[in-house]
């Protein structure tokens, strides 16, 4: 296996499993990840969309005729080039730096200093692990250094990130680093309370219950910042 460079300090994926022994199953079965950074091949965008999407669509058709699926059925015929579009232009198309958001940023002129809150964002991942949905909410805020984003960027960068094969510990640190970098502040909140289908529609078929992941930077590592933030979320 190659080794990836990560850009913080984590450990690379040989060490995380020789330290902690875990086979490859078992790191997918329990969710657990190895990197802050979406595991990319050097050459991701070597192909371009149209490729992929060919490429893809007989894939999946391979996959299907597998499954004994009668694609001469005209319900069946156009699914593995659906799926394929909706891989590269929908649900996957978070993976392509070009589809990030372009951000304009705007002079803070009325000197709110206050936080910013963008709450109950919808969100629609998938999960990297068995590629079924995540389904959530996110909640973003920042406190200005000097420049502000227009309020419907921050939804769209949330999407962004989203629109790939994910876990939603680095979901939630790739939204907030990237918040981070455009709005040239360290304090910024994003939590994320989202369902995961491959926990209430199989394996442990529980539906009920949901995972709450949490980023705080700057001045959201303070006590009384974190729970001014907390209480627009769940007290407003
Ligand atoms: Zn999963």
């Amino acid at each position: 296996m190659k080794l990836k460079e990560t850009s913080v300090n984590i450990p690379l994926i040989e060490e995380v499993n020789e330290l902690n022994g875990f086979t490859v199953e078992e790191i997918g079965d329990n969710h657990l990840f190895t990197s802050w950074d979406t595991p990319m091949r050097e050459d991701a965008f070597k192909l371009d969309d149209e490729t992929k999407i060919e490429l893809i669509g007989k894939h999946f058709t391979d996959i299907m005729q597998i499954l004994g699926l009668d694609l001469e059925d005209d319900s069946l015929k156009g699914t593995p080039n659906r799926v394929a579009k909706m891989y590269v232009q929908e649900i996957f198309s978070g993976l392509n730096p070009a589809n990030m958001p372009k951000v304009a940023l705007f002079d803070n002129k009325y000197k709110y200093n206050e936080m910013l809150v963008e709450k109950d964002i919808t969100l629609y991942s998938n999960c990297e692990h068995h590629f079924v949905p995540i389904v959530g909410r996110a909640h973003v805020a920042y406190l200005s250094s000097g420049k502000v984003i227009g309020l419907s960027k921050i939804n769209r960068i949330v999407q962004h990130f989203s629109k790939r094969p994910q876990v939603q510990e680095r979901l939630t640190v790739q939204i907030a680093n990237h918040l981070k970098e455009i709005l040239d502040t360290d304090s910024v909140a994003v939590i994320i309370d989202a369902k995961h289908m491959c926990v209430s529609s199989r394996g442990v078929e529980d539906s009920t219950s949901s995972t709450v992941t949490a980023s705080y930077s700057g001045r959201f590592k303070e006590d009384a910042t974190k729970s001014e933030f907390l209480k627009h979320v769940y007290h407003a």
